[in-house]
């Protein structure tokens, strides 16, 4: 009898008859996972109801071509406070719900610029974390005495940051639902978390019933108002006007919420507002992507709390803003400021100087506020505290969400637990008792290195 088998296609054909089998994996992950979740179903007392299915059809709907690096995303927790760019961070404890690409894809992102010279940004779209491992980790830790290395972090409750270099509340989700999980994973383990995100996705109904105002603060990234640019510039992020819309949805149902104008654009070229000499004449015109009066904008939503981080960028970013928008911001930027030739930045005084005109619309408005250092220098963290209306925190948390009443935060892990879940072993180790100070006393540890901590750059 003919007979042909066409294995790529995995179809069997007999005269008269085609059957088609099911594709075959190479080397199927998804069994893993599903035989993990069975296991973990009989041993945890949480009550799962995930459809761990899920990652086979994920897995099926590439058949022979998996993706580079499979269909999960394997690092689900991160601490990433060892760098010298980011040790006074508050919440640098991170989950990550997906990796590997975001499909917010804007064109400043850092993590873009890392992933895409390493090929994996979006290829061919982000995969989603295995759930079943952030589930164990939490298992072991609160249900059992097995040792764990998250241990130290997770019994101190130290806040979980959601959305680092990808963002959790991608509309893709709907269909995965693994952020969904994690939600449903915090709440039960009654764990505190602050979400950062640019997506409108995070005040649907189905998520908005999953999030406790008691253990979460929403920060809503919002570089402009100027849904023009917004397109060109983070191209798959829902429109402003929809994540203001999500803000006050939010604000109304008891959640303390933040915006981020992180990145905040410069509006003129470094040394408009501080250089006495500057040539306002030979300027090239102004770059009308952030803007001052975004805040009163913002603040008509009911918004709460306002953060602002200047924007530093990197050659490559640069280079997609040009593409996107015809602008080529690199005339904006003096040579005396690079800190190397990946990165770009304005001067200390010019950042001061916007920050100041953001802080007043703020006080103009009644809305709070206060800086994110990252990406700038450790120095900001400490010459721009005197305009926080939060002075014990940055992210203007602590104090606003009921779980956030006294946290441990990242800030208050010891060295050596930090030292366990870094592979930039790049610093010298720091003497514990500074570990333990306020707010108002640095922890200086690597001077001058404004370098980008490649686990830390997006959101
Ligand atoms: S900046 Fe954030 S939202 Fe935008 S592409 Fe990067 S990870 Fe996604």
């Amino acid at each position: 009898m003919d007979k042909t088998v066409d294995t790529s296609e995995n179809i069997v054909t007999l005269p008269g008859v085609k059957l088609e089998l099911e594709p075959k994996i190479p080397t199927p992950k998804s069994d893993k996972i599903i035989e993990n979740a069975k296991k973990l179903k009989k041993l945890s007392k949480y009550p799962c109801d995930f459809d761990f299915e899920t990652y086979r059809k994920l897995e099926l709907r590439f058949g022979h071509e998996q993706p580079r690096g499979g269909i999960t995303f394997n690092t689900p927790l991160k601490l990433v406070n060892s760098h010298s760019t980011c040790q006074q961070c508050l919440y640098a404890f991170e989950i990550d719900t997906y990796g590997r690409g975001c499909t917010h894809d804007c064109v400043y992102c850092y993590a873009k610029a890392e992933l895409t010279a390493h090929g994996y940004w979006n290829r061919p779209f982000p995969m989603p974390v295995d759930i079943s491992q952030i589930w164990k980790i939490f298992y072991t830790v609160f249900e059992t005495d097995k040792k764990s290395k998250w241990r130290d972090v997770l019994e101190k409750r130290v806040p979980v940051r959601i959305g680092s270099m990808s963002d959790s509340f991608m509309y893709m989700d709907k269909k995965y639902k693994v952020t969904q999980e994690l939600l449903k994973l915090l709440n039960y383990y009654n764990y505190p978390y602050i979400i950062f995100t640019r997506s409108d996705l995070v005040a649907h109904d189905d998520y908005l019933e999953l999030l406790n105002p008691d253990l979460c603060s929403v920060q809503m990234s919002i570089a402009s108002t100027n849904d023009e640019l917004n397109r060109m510039i983070e191209p798959g992020t829902p429109n402003a006007k929809k994540r203001l819309k999500a803000l006050q949805k939010l604000v109304r149902n008891g959640f303390w919420t933040t915006v981020r104008i992180n990145p905040f654009f410069p509006i003129y070229p470094d040394g408009y507002f501080t250089d006495p000499n500057f040539d306002k004449d030979s300027m090239p015109k102004p770059f009308n992507f952030s803007s001052f009066e975004m805040v009163d904008e913002i603040t008509s939503y009911g918004v709460q709390s306002i953060l602002a981080g200047m924007v530093r960028l990197s050659g490559f970013s640069l280079n997609q803003i040009e593409k996107a928008t015809g602008r080529n911001l690199r005339k904006f930027y003096r040579e005396d400021n690079k800190k190397n030739s990946r990165d770009f930045h304005y001067s200390d005084k010019e950042i001061r100087a916007y920050y100041e005109r953001i802080h007043a619309k703020c006080i103009q408005n009644g809305v709070q506020f206060t800086t994110c250092y990252i990406g700038n220098g450790e120095n900001h963290f400490w010459k721009d505290q005197d305009l926080w209306s939060n002075k014990k925190d940055c992210c203007n948390a602590i104090s606003r969400v009921k779980a956030f009443k006294n946290p441990k935060t990242s800030r208050d892990i010891p060295w050596q637990t930090r030292m366990k879940h870094t592979s930039h072993k790049c610093l010298t180790p720091v003497d514990e008792m500074n570990l333990h100070t306020p707010l108002e006393k640095p922890l200086l540890i690597e001077k001058n290195s404004i370098s980008i901590n490649p686990d830390f750059t997006s959101i």
